[in-house]
């Protein structure tokens, strides 16, 4: 059980670390957070150097007026001068340091700490100095050390004594230390601020992917019917716009697929229910005579050969629908392919009494696949022939520029209402049900028409006028479009 829940914790962190929230957060906190350690340490740095030159600059100063005033008292032959020795003792204890004077002749005579006096001080830095080298000053530590030269009152530029100070920078770490601990202690409040607002800012942030993410879930799960509503800024709002289209066309889709299944459905039922209704109707006819039995037979085969136009029609949309299936383009001389098409319905529009004209004023030839783009025109120019009235004429054009091929069918039959027109290409639709029915008609021709054509990456359009005549215009690319 234990165990179980520590897995449960561990793919839940697992998780929390992937997460763009968690990835925003880490973000602004080191934003937050680098800057400010990085400027608190250049700080103290700047700090610590210019309190060390500071401390350097006033002690460098007090040396050169006690080495002018050791030198204009002639300290170094006489050093029985006792307000010198004091101030040498003062200033050594103002600096928490300690003053060492050299003679001429390296000896010690001044330690304010009266350790080494009489002894020969022969470091670098007083011979350095003795030389007439500018003053120095080095840190060592805990220390700022400096030598000054003492000048000799009657002569001018001669070096009579060094002055060797040192002076505690105690005072001055303790200082700097406190100010780090102080700077530290802010740091830590300022770092735990910004956490605070990087988890804000962060949830904030996410809030709208959250909410989608939600909306998504219960769509999945059926629970919603709305659009998502993000308006948050304007990517989430651009996300949320098209989103909502696309579920706009998932809807369309489901709600055509439910439409396509009833109307099938229904499609398919009636020429079962009209076989039924004959065969019930013999049936219940005893002895009923030969005539009769032909006659109703004949019904019966009727409607078998609807359903079967039905199915196989059915079955023509379906694998035109089926994109995989991909076209089988050949380069094909246009004109041969129409005339071949019209030649083949010619018989039934002479049945029919219309007049067939073919026009060409070029040769076209174009990437086609013949079997889709026969099937399709065929259903124009036999509609043509079906919605036509008598003595009516069917003419079929062929035209095209440098990109495209235009086929163009017209008729003087008997028209399409216009309100009628943006739903011709839908399967199952037909204006006159009953008179469409009549002369054979499914519904599904222009559908298979337009997907044939469409799978082209062509375009069909359609004029009409009611008992005027219509006109369908199809648009083909000469070349294959992939
Ligand atoms: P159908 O099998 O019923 O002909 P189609 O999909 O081929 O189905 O056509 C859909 C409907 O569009 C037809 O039922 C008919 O009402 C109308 N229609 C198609 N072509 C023409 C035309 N040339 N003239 C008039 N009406 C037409």
């Amino acid at each position: 059980m234990l165990k179980l829940d520590w897995t449960k914790r561990f793919s839940l962190n697992g998780r929390f670390f992937k997460s763009l929230s968690f990835r925003i957060m880490v973000f602004f906190f080191l934003i937050g957070t680098i800057p400010a350690m990085i400027l608190s340490c250049v700080f103290l740095s700047a700090y610590t150097k210019q309190s060390l030159t500071r401390l350097a600059n006033d002690v460098n100063n007090q040396c050169q007026i006690l080495a002018s005033q050791l030198g204009s008292a002639n300290y170094l032959d006489d050093p029985s001068n006792e307000t010198i020795t004091g101030e040498l003792t003062q200033l050594a204890t103002l600096y928490d340091g300690r003053l060492l004077i050299v003679d001429r002749n390296f000896q010690i005579m001044v330690d304010t700490y009266a350790l080494e006096e009489g002894r020969t001080m022969l470091a670098e830095e007083v011979i350095k100095c003795f030389k007439g080298e500018s003053t120095s000053h080095y840190v060592s530590g805990r220390f700022i050390e400096m030598t000054v030269p003492i000048m000799s009152s009657s002569e001018e530029k001669n070096i009579i004594g060094v002055i060797l100070a040192s002076a505690s920078t105690d005072s001055l770490n303790a200082r700097r230390d406190s100010l780090r601990n102080l700077m530290e202690i802010w740091l830590v409040a300022g770092s735990l601020c910004v956490l605070v607002l990087a988890v804000l800012l962060s949830t904030w942030l996410v809030r709208p992917l959250r909410y989608m993410n939600k909306f998504i879930g219960d769509l999945v799960e059926g629970t919603l019917d709305g659009d998502l509503d993000i308006h948050d800024c304007t990517e989430t709002e651009n996300i949320s716009d098209t989103f909502n289209s696309l579920l706009a066309k998932l809807r369309l889709m489901e709600e055509s697929r439910q439409e396509f299944v009833s109307n099938v459905s229904h499609e398919l039922k009636t020429p079962l229910a009209s076989m039924k209704v004959l065969a019930d109707s013999l049936l219940m006819q005893e002895g009923a005579p030969v005539e009769l039995y032909q006659e109703f037979m004949q019904d019966i085969a009727e409607e078998i050969d609807r359903e079967n136009t039905i199915i196989s029609d059915l079955l023509t949309l379906v694998k035109t629908d089926r994109k995989v299936t991909g076209l089988n383009v050949a380069v094909t001389d246009v004109n041969g392919f129409l005339e071949q098409i019209l030649k083949r319905l010619r018989p039934i529009a002479e049945q029919a009494n219309v007049e067939m004209v073919f026009e060409s004023n070029r040769s076209v030839s174009a990437e086609i696949d013949t079997t889709r783009l026969s099937l399709a025109f065929s259903n124009l120019v036999e509609n043509a022939i079906k919605y036509n009235g008598e003595n009516g004429w069917v003419r079929v054009s062929l035209d095209a520029d440098h990109k495209f091929f235009y086929v163009k069918v017209s008729d003087s039959g008997i028209g399409i209402p216009q309100e009628s027109l943006d739903y011709i290409f839908e399967r199952f639709y037909r204006v006159d049900k009953s008179h469409s029915r009549e002369i054979g008609g499914t519904g599904l021709g222009l559908a298979i028409t337009k997907s044939a054509v469409v799978a082209h990456r062509g375009a069909i359009r359609v004029q009409s006028e009611v008992n005027q005549g219509t006109t369908f215009i199809v648009r083909i690319p000469l070349r294959y479009i992939t």
